[in-house]
């Protein structure tokens, strides 16, 4: 026997019976992001290599070892997008979005990193991200937040998440905070592991995120950025908090929290939930003011976050939020010869006139038992059942599911029944 060809580490197939959870989270999303005006966007999955490493930066985990990167047949070097800020900031300029204008976008897609697959850490993985170009204050930062916090509710999981916010100030208080942690850590450096050695020398913030327990405990006297943040950066993360607190969203200053993508300055915050053990960030976002003049457009201010979509199916599972509608009303039920061509007629008839109405043709024959148990399983609530009897009178019998009531109708009035069942 040949061998089965397996899906590729860390990348999963989405099942039928995952499906409609995940079109209940991408609807919610969806829609409430139709609700604040945004406009989505559709970007290519693969870019070239070089906007990575000049967006996300050179020395970031993301850039140094969880891209896939190849070269087409024509040695360009490619990379499948392991987030879509770059994307978008290329799009943006290439396509003159941003002269002399704002603006509210959105996009929902696969993203591609080589991390080690767990719970919660995949290689592809989804998610929904907005950036927001051209808006300066803190008023839009509070914006996105509110953004993910309405998307939260509405799937049920608010008591269960929280939210940090920071500030890294601008890039000029990082290179002062820099020199600072640097020869902090050297006066420590026996307890710094390699990986923290290496990031010493070429981004010594990433030692903050450090999963290493013994290096966390050097970092509570390291010198704090916010010692060093100028006053522009200060003004806006409490205004910033002005607005959470005035749309009753909690929060706390984590001044330690920094972002594993070097793009970010002033606002910075994450949602994190202790429902899902240590892969617990659910959407991390903050302001980029750099990133389209470092991309080679017109010095443009922006704002974005992404959220991961595994996470947040991970979660509803978790706290059985995965309630959602089947995907069949109607089971259209034969016996006999002839009924199977009139089945399929009065199907095509009940979804022109009733196109929200779902409609499954039973096509695999058997006992009448045997198809209502069909019936059953995907979930409709009402069974056309069409016998001999049915196809002579041109009538048809319609059976509620739930409570076993049978009505016959004729087959040209059955549609105006249903309708009144589907309001
Ligand atoms: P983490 O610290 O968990 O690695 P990150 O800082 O790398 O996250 P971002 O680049 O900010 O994550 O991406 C935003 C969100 O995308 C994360 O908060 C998370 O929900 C999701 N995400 C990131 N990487 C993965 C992955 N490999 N698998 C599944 N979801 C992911
Ligand atoms: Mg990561």
């Amino acid at each position: 026997m040949e061998k089965i060809i397996q899906a590729v580490r860390g990348m999963s197939d989405c099942l039928p019976e995952e499906c409609p959870l995940w079109r209940k989270v991408e609807d919610v999303i969806k829609n409430i992001i139709g609700t604040y005006g945004y406009s989505e966007v559709r970007i290519p999955i693969v870019e070239r290599t070089h906007l990575f490493r000049r967006a996300i930066g050179e020395v970031t985990d993301v850039v140094e070892k969880e891209m896939y990167s190849f070269r087409d047949l024509n040695s360009e070097n490619l990379t499948l997008r392991p987030e879509g800020t770059a994307g978008c900031v290329r799009a943006a300029i290439e396509n003159s979005l941003l002269y002399n204008q704002e603006q509210r976008l959105w996009y929902i897609g696969p993203m591609f990193r080589y991390e080690r697959p767990q719970k919660g850490r995949y290689r592809q993985f989804h998610q929904f991200g907005v950036e927001v170009f051209g808006l300066n204050g803190p008023n839009i930062d509070a914006e996105l937040i509110m953004i993910s916090a309405h998307i939260w509710r509405e799937l049920g999981i608010d008591k269960h998440v929280r939210l940090e916010v920071n500030s890294i100030g601008s890039l000029e208080v990082r290179k002062k905070h820099r020199i600072a942690l640097v020869s902090y850590f050297k006066r420590h450096v026996d307890m710094l592991d390699e990986d923290c050695k290496r990031r010493l020398h070429t981004n010594p913030l990433r030692i903050f995120d450090t999963k290493n327990t013994d290096v966390q405990k050097i970092l509570g006297d390291a010198p704090c950025l916010s010692e060093y943040l100028d006053e522009g950066s200060k003004q806006h993360l409490i205004g910033l908090c002005k607005f959470l607190d005035a749309a009753g969203i909690a929060y706390t200053v984590n001044e330690r929290l920094v972002r594993g993508l070097n793009y970010y300055n002033r606002t910075v915050f994450e949602w994190i939930t202790d429902t899902l053990g240590s892969q617990g960030t659910l959407c991390g976002g903050g302001r980029y003011d750099n990133l389209v003049e470092q991309l080679g457009g017109k010095s443009t201010c922006a704002v974005g976050f992404a959220m991961g979509l595994e996470r947040l199916i991970l979660m509803l599972k978790k706290l059985e939020l995965t309630q959602v509608c089947p995907s069949v009303d109607v089971y259209i039920v034969t016996i006999g010869e002839d009924s199977m061509v009139v089945s399929m007629q009065l199907a095509v008839q009940l979804r022109k006139e009733l196109p929200a109405l779902r409609i499954m043709n039973h096509f695999s024959g058997g006992s009448f038992k045997k198809q209502l148990k069909r019936a059953d399983k995907v979930g409709a609530t009402i069974a056309l059942i069409l016998g001999e009897e049915e196809i002579k009178k041109e009538t048809v019998v319609v059976k509620d599911l739930i409570n076993g009531a049978q009505n016959i109708y004729s087959q040209s009035e059955v549609a105006k029944y249903l309708a009144k069942l589907s309001r």
